[in-house]
């Protein structure tokens, strides 16, 4: 089989297609075949070396695909099903060796593409908007990279919720592309903050969901309202530096946290309340799947280049 390899750690040009035999699983696992691989900001972070992990191996976490064998313990999973899932090492291959607890039904309705576009950047979006601060009717927030992968998807639940969005984006092909997703103003990585207050007659916004970070953090802070919540949920510019607390006081009490997708899906009922609630969504037309490009699996290093050079909106998935 086909599978992208890093021998070793460095730029997208490390990305290697090499010929492999497929993974034998173990009593817990799955055989799927890929029908498409997610690309994520993770995989670039693993392929640098930012993340360690012991070169060589192949890359990638997320996709969707068909069950080809069932380990022995495996329960609830038969051999033709389609599943998805957000982290089974590996998954820019052909097939892969997907752990139970990690697979998720594909309902009817849903494709596999869509379903492997949504697991980790639809499963962050909903976590993010649902749970780390759940936005109420009414609420106003700031999206960052609002034509993002996270982005777009975030704005729209956000409006199924009943709040407003003021989405942030580099070019106006991407602030249009923010506004078919429901935003209701898209402002620059300058004017934001201003704007923030300017559409709450001075208030500001009630959360910030940022994960582009190191350029954007500080303007965030001063975009919210008194006891807003600065939601970091990631760094596509850089890492924020430390922080003194009392920034938080003058800021007007405000709470701040740093989340990641295993604090929301602690446990398997976790995993599937939010998948079901997404796929549901999917289904039934009310969440949009934009996929912005779908690219070879050969092409996997062009994806990390677009990824990281700011030149994609959406998802970004690898057909296999
Ligand atoms: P996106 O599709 O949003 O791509 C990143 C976007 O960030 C770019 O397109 C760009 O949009 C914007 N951006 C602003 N400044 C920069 C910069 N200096 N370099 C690169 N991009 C920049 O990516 P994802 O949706 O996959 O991920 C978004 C963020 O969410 C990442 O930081 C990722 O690590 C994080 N993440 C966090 C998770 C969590 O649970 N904590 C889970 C999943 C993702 P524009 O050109 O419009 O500015």
């Amino acid at each position: 089989m086909r599978a992208v390899r890093v021998p070793e750690h460095g730029g997208a040009d490390v990305l290697t297609v090499v010929d492999l035999d497929p993974p034998t699983i173990g009593p817990d696992q799955l055989l799927v075949r890929t029908a498409a691989a997610g690309v994520n900001y993770i995989d670039t972070y693993q392929r640098d070396g930012i993340y360690p992990i012991p070169t060589p191996f192949t890359l990638g976490l997320e996709g969707a695909g068909e069950v080809l064998q069932v380990g022995a313990e495996v329960s609830g999973f038969a051999v033709g099903d389609t599943v998805a899932w957000k982290q089974a090492a590996g998954s820019y291959a052909e097939q892969v060796a997907v752990p139970a607890a990690e697979a998720v039904p594909v309902p009817a309705g849903v494709s596999a593409e869509n379903a492997a576009a949504v697991m980790l950047q639809g499963l962050t979006a909903h976590y993010l908007a649902t749970s780390t601060y759940p936005i109420q009717q009414g609420d106003w927030a700031v999206v960052h990279a609002g034509a993002g992968g996270v982005g777009l998807l975030l704005t729209e639940i956000i409006k199924k919720r009943g709040g407003h969005v003021l989405a942030t984006t580099s070019t106006p092909e991407k602030a249009e592309l923010a506004r078919g997703a429901g935003a209701d103003e898209v402002a620059t990585y300058e004017d934001f903050a201003a704007k923030a207050k300017e559409l709450t007659e001075g208030k500001g916004v009630a959360a910030v969901y940022d994960g582009v970070g190191k350029t954007t953090f500080d303007e965030s802070l001063s975009a919210l309202a008194i006891r807003g919540y600065m939601v970091l949920y990631g760094g596509a510019s850089g890492q924020v530096p430390p922080l003194d607390p009392q920034r938080l006081n003058s800021g007007g009490g405000l709470f701040l946290t740093r989340p990641s997708l295993p604090h929301y899906t602690r446990d398997r009922a976790e995993l599937l309340s939010r998948t079901n609630e997404l796929m549901s969504w999917i289904a039934d037309g009310s969440l949009t799947i934009r996929i912005g490009h779908r690219y070879d699996l050969a092409d996997a290093g062009q994806a990390h280049k677009d990824l990281q050079g700011r030149h994609t909106t959406g998802k970004l998935l690898l057909t296999v």
